[in-house]
Order: structure tokens, then C-alpha cells, then sequence
């Protein structure tokens, strides 16, 4: 299996480019999507335009990716002209986003913001395998749902194992929620352009207790 890494969307700065965004108020949101098999909703609101953001920033530049409330991203320009040159896959969306805020949480640099785009990853159809993965539960989901594989009550896992291989390079999984993922190939794609605030984390080290 190719490698899988988590695109960790927050926590501590990593980098000169640590970057996230709040929606600019007011907002619109549309529907959660909901499951085929079972009818329980498998995520958040949809963020609907038009798109306003507050941007934060906690290094001296602005970075090529932000991570905000729900499973949102936002990308700069040059992140998306490269992608959709790349033949990479897995992301949809790229709404243009307005800029109505920058909070400079670190150095007060000068510069203003580049031109962002939404982003969303797509749902893969790998599931997360919660036994390999060493989930503990504090309440096991009952019954499991084995099409959107929501539900239960976890008090988090060892590492992120899937059941198959992804065909997408950035996607979430059944059974993870909103947490991203990405392959070795979007790694590349990045480290060869050297986009900024991509934190990756391989999945064999992505334990996560709540
Ligand atoms: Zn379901």
C-alpha cells in the first residue's frame, strides 16, 4: 500500500507559515451530508457562498494551505494553479474566497494576503480500520453502520490504518470523520513545490486520544 499520511489541520505552529481562518460573519451553510444506507448525518454544514474569511496567521508569511472550522481548506492561487496542472486528485470546490480580516498573531509582517480558494477533500471509499488502527472505545458504535461507518464513542486510536488502498491523493475516510489524509504522492507535490503549512504526519505516528 502506498503510504498515507494526516494532514494535521491544527495545533501547535509548525513552520513560518501557520495559518487557519474563521468564516467571516455572516455565513450561509447548506446541508450536512447524510448516509445513503442509514440516514445519519456524516458531517458538518456545508459552507455555502459567497465565502468570507478571517485569516490568522502565526509565523511572518502567509501559507499556501489554512484549516478552519469544519472540513474546510483554504488553498492560495499558486497551490491551486499547481494542482490542477499536477493530474493529482481528491480535491473539489475552489470557490473564490474574500478576505476580510487578517489577524497577524506573529511577526506583523506587511504584506497583504494572496488570492485563496476553498477547497473540500472528497470522501474516499477506504474506511478507517479501527481494530489495526487500535481505536479504544468508550462506547462501541451499535449497530455499525457499514456504509458510512458513523457512530459510537471513541477515546481515540494508536495510529490511522485503512482497510483498502485510496484511489484519491487527498480524501477522507469512512469511518474518520472530517480528519484528512493524503498519500505519498501529494507529499511529493508539495515538497517539490514547497508549499507552506502542510503538515503531514505518516499515519503509523498519528495517535490521537480526545
Ligand atoms: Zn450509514
Amino acid at each position: 500500500m502506498k503510504a498515507i499520511y494526516l494532514l494535521k489541520r491544527r495545533g501547535a505552529p509548525i513552520g513560518d507559515a501557520t495559518m487557519d481562518f474563521l468564516h467571516g460573519r455572516p455565513f450561509n451553510v447548506g446541508e450536512a451530508p447524510y448516509c445513503p444506507a442509514c440516514g445519519r448525518p456524516m458531517g458538518m454544514l456545508s459552507w455555502e457562498p459567497p465565502l468570507r474569511a478571517e485569516l490568522e496567521t502565526w509565523g511572518k508569511r502567509f501559507g499556501d494551505m489554512a484549516f478552519g472550522p469544519g472540513g474546510d481548506i483554504l488553498i492560495s492561487e499558486r497551490f491551486k494553479d499547481l494542482w490542477l496542472k499536477s493530474g493529482l486528485v481528491g480535491l473539489e470546490g475552489f470557490e473564490p474566497v474574500e478576505i476580510v480580516k487578517v489577524v497577524r498573531r506573529g511577526k506583523r509582517f506587511k504584506e497583504p494576503p494572496p488570492a485563496y480558494f476553498r477547497v473540500v477533500a472528497q470522501r474516499s471509499q477506504a474506511a478507517f480500520d479501527v481494530v489495526s488502527s487500535g481505536v479504544q472505545w468508550l462506547e462501541p458504535p451499535s449497530p455499525r453502520c457499514d456504509v458510512c461507518r458513523v457512530g459510537g464513542n471513541a477515546k481515540g486510536w494508536e495510529r490511522i490504518v485503512l482497510e483498502e488502498e485510496p484511489k484519491e491523493n487527498i480524501f477522507t475516510v469512512r469511518g474518520l470523520g472530517a480528519w484528512v489524509l493524503v498519500d505519498e504522492h501529494f507529499k511529493r507535490f508539495v515538497e517539490e513545490h514547497g508549499l507552506s503549512n502542510c503538515p503531514l504526519v505518516p499515519a503509523e505516528e498519528a495517535a490521537h486520544w480526545f
